[in-house]
């Protein structure tokens, strides 16, 4: 478990000092924002679709190391995949970080498995799952900015 742990943060520190995919794209077949105010992560999705297949996806906004490294990871995950692989890779990761399944359980997450440490950091869940709700909501092509308050304030998310 300390194994996992370091690897964890090494994991982590290095996706949130040096995002991978971190750009935006000028002409995205679709799009998406993200908001999480518990902890102030904000992110935009970009999503390039060849047919069903994600060809390409990107993301900007500014976060805290989870919620940046966790957009990062996925960028690399999903890329190449289909919207239903991408769909059913979230809900796995989302098992696993709130403790459903043990790391084990969920061999096809690969490096995304470092994400199981958050379980032991509640307020964290929402940070390492909103580039994932805002990847859905690009996906659905609803256009939409996503809360992880559901209840929250139906953010005007203005200028930036
Ligand atoms: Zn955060």
């Amino acid at each position: 478990m300390s194994d996992l742990r370091d690897l964890y943060q090494e994991v982590i520190l290095d996706h949130s000092k040096k995002p991978r995919n971190f750009r935006s794209m000028t002409d995205p077949d679709s799009r998406a924002e993200g908001y999480n105010p518990l902890c102030g992560d904000r992110e935009t999705v970009f999503v390039d679709m060849d047919g069903d297949v994600v060809k390409d996806v990107s993301f900007q906004g500014a976060g805290c190391a989870i919620s940046t490294a966790s957009a990062s990871m996925m960028t690399e995950s999903v890329k190449g995949r289909t919207r239903a692989e991408a769909e059913s890779l979230f809900e796995r990761f989302h098992d696993l970080i709130v403790g459903k399944d043990s790391p084990g359980e969920s061999p096809d997450l690969g490096k995304l498995a470092v994400f199981s440490g958050v379980r032991e950091y509640p307020v964290r869940v929402k940070c390492a799952t909103l580039p994932w709700h805002t990847l859905k909501a690009a996906l659905a092509q609803n256009g939409a900015t996503v809360s992880t308050e559901s209840e929250g304030p139906n953010a005007e998310s203005g200028g930036a």
